[in-house]
């Protein structure tokens, strides 16, 4: 993978920076011509939000509501009021994820955001209550735990027993209770089968089971109309460079022949995309304190680690790495640098699950040089143990797309 000149020089100015060793550097161009571009090529009845919970930093819910995403898709309280402060309007919020709070509910209900995703039926009891309280009817989505599955995915969402939705068998018994309930008002289904998904193919195929699916529902239970329909996220990201990009006028196209198919049109679509908007607007930059010969093979420790970038470790993936040469003079003669070889590269943690890339072809390095990982975008930060061992957490930096200088970001909403 290569960066851009632009991204290079911002991470020198930062890393010359004083006691500036880790950090994370943002440029949310790539999102907001992302979003630009999928408002474009999708059929109209789709409406795009943008999953937080992929990068909740300000300058990501900016780069959101700017290039004109409909919404943001929540799943705690922090994220929606992050939101709002955002400038997000209330009924621009739609509610995801198990186990939501009464605290969690009630502020949902008084903020009266666009739709509460229901994944339990102790959750839809539980919202009639507060409902019934606020004298106040709130929209719905049921998510379903389907019973179909989506194959090469980096994680499914869907198929076998889930804490997520519910299943699909169960809705013939709990529809009608769901139904019932005096102050929820049903408007569709949420069905997010797999994240991470690269061939277009798998997602169409969801579509086209969840179609189905919503029209078995309005068809067996009176009053089940499905206006809404949430496929969730799941755009995939190429991180291991096969050149195997998900294409999303591939995606466009096929749901376009399928709200045909199913005659469709009078309905609303939902993407909540995370990853695919994130990912490329972010890179975790670290520089290299140490590199040493260890039985055969070279060990580069950095000075960040897990604690701020966990994802390579928790997915067991090696991100695209660009080593950025900063020429510093060797502390004695015969140090050890990386040429043409495989390596590992771990942070300063004291465990050796401290991993952030394992045997990993690298072709120059040297002690003081920046190990840039890139597509850190998407659960970067926020899904990293930034305690763990005591050490500062990284700054984000951002580069405003319209200045050309590099700045400190805003304090962190949700620090
Ligand atoms: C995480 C999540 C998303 C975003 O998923 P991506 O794979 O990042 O696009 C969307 N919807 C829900 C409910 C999620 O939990």
């Amino acid at each position: 993978m290569i960066i851009s000149e632009k991204i290079e020089h911002a991470v020198r100015v930062q890393s010359n920076k004083n006691g500036a060793r880790s950090f994370y550097l943002y440029d949310t161009t790539s999102m907001r011509n992302k979003i630009t571009y999928l408002k474009s090529v999708m059929p109209q009845e789709v409406d795009v939000f943008y999953a937080m919970k992929a990068n909740p930093h300000p300058a990501f819910l900016s780069a959101a509501q700017e290039a004109g995403v409909i919404g943001i898709e929540i799943a705690s309280l922090g994220e929606g009021e992050s939101a709002l402060k955002a400038g997000f309007e209330a009924n621009r919020l739609i509610f995801t994820g198990p186990g939501k709070s009464p605290e969690e509910l009630c502020w949902s209900v008084e903020n009266s955001i666009r739709t509460i995703h229901i994944e339990s039926l102790t959750e839809v009891y539980r919202l009639n209550e507060i409902c019934k309280k606020s004298h106040k009817v709130q929209d719905i989505l049921v998510r379903v735990n389907a019973n179909f599955d989506i194959h090469g995915a980096q994680a499914t969402f869907s198929g076998g027993s889930r804490k997520l939705g519910i299943d699909e068998e169960k809705l013939s018994e709990y529809m009608p209770i769901i139904l019932g309930l005096d102050f929820i008002r049903f408007r569709g289904l949420h069905v997010y089968a797999a994240s991470g998904v690269l061939k277009v193919e798998d997602l169409l195929m969801n579509c086209k089971l969840v179609f189905h699916l919503a029209r078995n529902i309005e068809e067996t239970f009176n009053g089940a109309a499905c206006d809404i329909i949430d496929f969730g996220g799941g755009f995939g990201v190429d991180y291991l460079e096969s050149r195997e990009d998900f294409s999303p006028d591939r995606y466009a196209d096929g749901l376009r022949h399928l709200i045909t198919e199913y005659g469709f049109h009078d309905r609303r679509f939902v993407l909540e995309l995370g990853r695919y908007l994130a990912a490329d607007s972010g890179w975790y930059c670290t520089e290299i304190l140490d590199i040493k010969e260890s039985r055969g093979i070279k060990q580069v420790v950095t000075a960040g680690g897990t604690n701020h970038f966990r994802r390579p470790a928790a997915l067991s993936i090696n991100h695209p790495v660009v080593i950025i040469p900063m020429k510093q003079s060797p502390l004695f003669s015969s140090q050890e640098n990386v040429y043409k070889e495989k390596v590992y590269i771990g942070g300063p943690l004291c465990n050796s699950a401290d991993k952030l890339a394992n045997d990993i072809f690298i072709d120059e390095a040297h002690v003081g040089d920046i190990a840039v990982f890139c597509l850190a975008g998407a659960y970067g930060l926020s899904m990293s143990h930034m305690e763990f061992l005591s050490h500062a957490r990284p700054d984000e930096i951002v580069i405003f797309p319209e200045k050309d200088g590099v700045e400190y970001a805003y304090p962190h909403l949700c620090g």
